[in-house]
């Protein structure tokens, strides 16, 4: 919808102007997947689809919020202070909270600071796809939160991120400070990437696969962390190999000899012990019977390895290393992470059929988006027509605050 068209619908809804309008991108991982949580670099850039959200201060000591789209997305009121934390499983409006909780505990506020106001949002990120719509719902929150709080634009949180920054954490946390800073810089020029959607989407708060992940990469970290006999506090796979003295390519040498393929928790036991198991379990994963390991292990230490790799390749606009990158990533996701589903991996190898340079799942995984390299001019047909084409990205701004 045309911007003025919403300021109107603002208007209508609440009886008085929008103040401000916030506007944070989704984003698409180039790659690095599923790394983020070990403590790696991933390479990110903000696309033009985005969601926006119009505020204005309240008096009542309420915080009323609405959708555009309020058949999907039905309006809610939160009466204040609220003592608000957190919702399983979130509903549309938790990730707006969250937001505004985080600005909460940042500005260390008190309940009785706490400020109403009225929102009206509205966003055309493809949710549950792997292009991060409910982060940028939590960012977009947090900063008009932060607005409403503090009557500053950005404030002391550009302190975070002084300056837009190439790459960026992304994903580990629902923060609002790395979609602040992720802004890629610039791609190799003769490179674009297309995105498609495969037509299945996860839901991320109904499955552990997830987390299962993140157990089994913690506990490949465990047993090399004991085969090299090195006592460490290190759980993330990078904290490992930095308590190894080893780089990823070396940790991946070594998870291929040292860590099994699959095991039993009682077998595990023998190898590691409680304490260090109790490390990587959370609340869903407490009672998996056995683990599946070396090739959690191989996807994260080979794809760390392909980030940095990637990085040199753009820089150095070689599209061919670039491409092959994608698709050895995309293999790790679906041989040896398990990330992937049939549908996925039959458009990647429709869009490898039609002359991309390389593709590969992007996001969470088990559905969702996959990013696609071309070389500029040389997007065919059957790609842009393609049911499954969502759009072309190029590097989009990062989250941005207008008063209007
Ligand atoms: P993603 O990877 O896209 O962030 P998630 O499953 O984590 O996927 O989050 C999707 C959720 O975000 C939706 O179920 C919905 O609650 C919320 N969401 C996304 N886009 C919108 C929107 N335009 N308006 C309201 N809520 C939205």
């Amino acid at each position: 919808m045309d911007l003025e068209d919403f300021k109107v619908k603002f208007h209508e809804l609440y009886e008085k102007p929008a103040q401000v309008c916030v506007r944070c991108p989704g984003r698409v991982n180039l790659i690095g997947e599923h790394i983020d949580y070990h403590g790696y670099d991933v390479l990110p850039m903000a696309i033009e689809a985005c969601c926006i959200i119009l505020s204005a201060p309240s008096e009542s000591n309420q915080i009323r919020i609405s959708n555009l789209d309020d058949k999907n997305y039905p309006s809610t009121t939160i009466s204040l202070p609220s003592g608000w934390k957190g919702a399983t499983p979130p509903k549309w409006f938790d990730y707006l909270l969250s937001g505004w909780r985080g600005i909460l505990d940042l500005l260390k506020s008190e309940d009785q600071d706490q400020k109403g106001m009225d929102l009206l949002v509205t966003g055309s990120v493809p949710e549950s796809s792997g292009l991060s719509s409910s982060s940028s719902l939590v960012c977009a929150a947090a900063l008009t939160a932060y607005f409403h709080q503090t009557g500053k634009s950005f404030g002391e949180l550009t302190k975070f991120y002084p300056t837009p920054v190439r790459r960026s954490k992304s994903r580990s946390t629902l923060c609002l400070l790395f979609l602040l800073a992720f802004q890629i810089q610039k791609i190799t020029e003769n490179a674009v990437f297309v995105v498609m959607h495969c037509g299945e989407r996860m839901n991320k708060a109904a499955t552990s696969c997830f987390n299962q992940r993140v157990t089994e990469g913690k506990i490949c970290g465990q047993i090399l962390l004991k085969h090299a006999n090195v006592k460490s506090d290190a759980v993330r796979l990078k904290d490992v190999s930095a308590a190894l003295g080893k780089n990823p390519e070396e940790c991946k040498q070594l998870v291929d000899t040292v860590v099994p393929e699959e095991i039993s928790k009682e077998d595990l036991l023998k190898i590691i012990d409680e304490q260090a198991l109790d490390k990587c379990l959370s609340h869903n994963t407490k009672d998996m019977p056995s683990f599946t390991l070396k090739r959690r292990g191989l996807h994260v230490y080979g794809e760390a390895s392909r980030v940095d790799q990637f990085h040199r390749a753009c820089e150095a606009g070689d599209l061919n290393l670039m491409g092959k990158l994608l698709d050895e990533g995309h293999q790790s996701l679906s041989k040896l992470y398990e990330a992937s589903t049939e549908v996925m991996d039959e458009m990647v190898e429709f869009c490898k059929d039609q002359g991309a340079l390389g593709a590969r799942l992007t996001g969470a995984g088990w559905g969702g988006c996959a990013v696609i390299l071309f070389e500029k001019g040389k997007i065919p047909k059957s790609i842009l027509e393609d049911k499954r084409f969502l759009f072309i990205s190029s590097p989009a701004s990062g989250i941005s605050l207008q008063k209007i």
